[in-house]
């Protein structure tokens, strides 16, 4: 308290007074001396990231459990409530921390989470309360108040905001955090919540804020209820759905430009409803990764992928490879390689008849650790490595070069309309040559025309995918695609050859 007061903007009014004084006792250089430190001292000591005011912040009680947020939330709205008046719950995720921790070390992440927690006690009044409730979260609880209403919390969380996402200057550079901010004010609530439903309803509007991001702030509003019960049912009618065989992939082939043969398949997983009739990953990827069921999709996906190679094979089609898309949680798990290679064995099947699609998303924010070591035991099993929608991912060369990758594939958005437009033509070329000169081979993805397509062999990428080759389908029909596939091929050899 006495820091804060003795900190106070007021106290700049007494730097000419104590000036004067230092002139009556000592003369010009004490004024000088006087003028020149105070002022120095003063910012230092006022700078919210100031070393002892992060040792300060550093002994305090820093991270809490849930249970102890949902005691201290109660206890905050009762107070309210016994004083008639109202009080606030705001969540905040330091949005990009974890991939920080991924990249640069727990004790940068760690120093981070610190600055972050002091500068949101700096940004509160000494009679709010803040504290640290996960690895990139934080709540501030809003001590009783009469005007707490909309406008007020919104100015409060637009402020605290601003205040976290200043540079943040630490020992490893300056460091740029966005911060997401959900809130929810006792105000808003129906009668007969209590605290626990107030720190629900700033839960809920996080997710809302962090779905929105960058630096999305949300206030917790009653169509979020029934939006988060939609959700909720997804989530449980998606798991069922696993579990009981109604979601599995599709096959959409990929052509060797150079002989036209299929040079691989990928598998896109489908969901097919009882009701609803084909449902696309988009609609359900992600309630299966909130409901932490990628890697028993994956198993699916496997699974169903060998299943299809072996039948393939024994029906005398001439397919080389099929690609799985593999998550980040996949990834990271450390028994991933084990799993695979058991698989592999129990269907009698060699790795490199297996492609591991990676986002470059996924090795862009972590070139090192679980997620690289994973990848190159894939390919050191003899899997090959693509990196998928490649150009939208920002991977550095150097992460290229760290982790094993044998192919690019290059995203849809730069293989669309280049029959038609220079630029993008250009565009393709410099990622022909950078794969090239890295010695990586090529698939273009999202090609929809002929004219693409023969462009695309012309500039010298080496496979091509693409609805203009064939949409995904059932593996039975794969089958029958690729003998009528061969059956063309074949054809076009003799006609090359009676007119050669
Ligand atoms: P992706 O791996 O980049 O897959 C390519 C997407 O482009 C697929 O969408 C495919 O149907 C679509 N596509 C292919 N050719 C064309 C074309 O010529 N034009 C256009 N407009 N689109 C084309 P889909 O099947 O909806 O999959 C979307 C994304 O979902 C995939 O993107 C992949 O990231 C993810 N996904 C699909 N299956 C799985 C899976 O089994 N596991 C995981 N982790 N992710 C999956
Ligand atoms: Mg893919
Ligand atoms: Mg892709």
């Amino acid at each position: 308290m006495l820091e804060r007061w003795m900190l106070g903007p007021h106290m700049l009014a007494f730097l000419p007074a104590i000036s004067l004084a230092g002139f009556w006792l000592g003369g010009e250089l004490v004024l000088l001396a006087i003028s020149l430190t105070i002022p120095l001292i003063y910012g230092l000591l006022l700078t919210s990231d100031s070393p002892a005011a992060l040792r300060r912040a550093r002994s305090g009680q820093d991270l809490v459990s849930m249970a102890t947020a949902q005691d201290l939330a109660e206890q905050s709205f009762e107070h309210a409530r016994d004083a008639e008046m109202h009080t606030a719950c705001l969540l905040l995720e330091a949005e990009g921390l974890d991939a920080i921790s991924r990249r640069m070390g727990e004790d940068v992440a760690e120093t981070l989470r610190v600055l972050f927690l002091h500068r949101l006690r700096e940004l509160l009044r000494p009679e709010d309360s803040a504290m640290r409730i996960g690895d990139s979260r934080f709540m501030a609880l809003i001590a009783p108040g009469l005007r707490l209403d909309l406008e007020a919390l919104l100015a409060l969380a637009d402020r605290v905001q601003r205040g976290l996402e200043e540079p943040a200057a630490t020992d490893t550079g300056v460091h740029y955090l966005s911060v997401a901010v959900g809130f929810c004010g006792s105000s808003r609530l129906r009668a007969g919540s209590d605290g626990a439903d107030m720190l629900d309803c700033a839960q809920a509007a996080l997710r809302e804020a962090i779905e929105n991001a960058p630096s999305a702030i949300r206030p917790w509003s009653e169509g979020m209820r029934a939006e988060r019960r939609a959700r909720n049912a997804l989530l449980s009618e998606v798991e069922t759905a696993l579990a009981k065989g109604q979601i599995q992939p599709w096959y959409q082939p990929q052509l060797c430009t150079s002989t036209g043969e299929i040079s691989g398949v990928e598998a896109l997983v489908r969901w097919m409803h009882p009701q609803q009739g084909l449902v696309p990953p988009a609609r359900f990827l992600g309630a299966l990764q909130e409901a932490g069921r990628m890697e028993q999709l994956g198993d699916a996906v496997l699974h169903h992928s060998l299943t299809a190679l072996r039948n393939w094979d024994q029906a005398g089609l001439h397919i080389p490879r099929v690609s799985i898309n593999f998550s980040e949680m996949e990834l990271r798990n450390p028994r991933l390689v084990d799993r695979l290679k058991w698989d592999l064995d129990r269907f009698g099947m060699p790795a490199s008849r297996l492609g591991v699609e990676v986002l470059e998303t996924v090795i862009a924010e972590s070139p090192e650790g679980i997620i690289a070591r994973n990848i190159s035991a894939l390919a050191r099993l003899g899997c090959r490595i693509d990196l998928d929608d490649f150009g939208t991912g920002h991977a550095s060369i150097g992460a290229l070069r760290r982790v094993t990758v044998h192919r690019l594939k290059i995203d849809r958005s730069f293989v669309t309309r280049i029959d038609r437009s220079e630029d993008q033509r250009r565009m393709l070329a410099a990622i022909l040559g950078l794969a090239d000169r890295l010695g990586l081979e090529t698939v273009a993805e999202g090609v929809e025309s002929g004219g693409e397509h023969a462009l695309l062999a012309q500039l010298g990428c080496d496979h091509a995918q693409g609805f203009g080759i064939a949409r995904p389908m059932p593996a039975p029909q794969l089958a029958e695609w690729a003998r009528a596939h061969a059956l063309r091929i074949a054809e076009a050899q003799k006609l090359g050859r009676s007119n050669g």
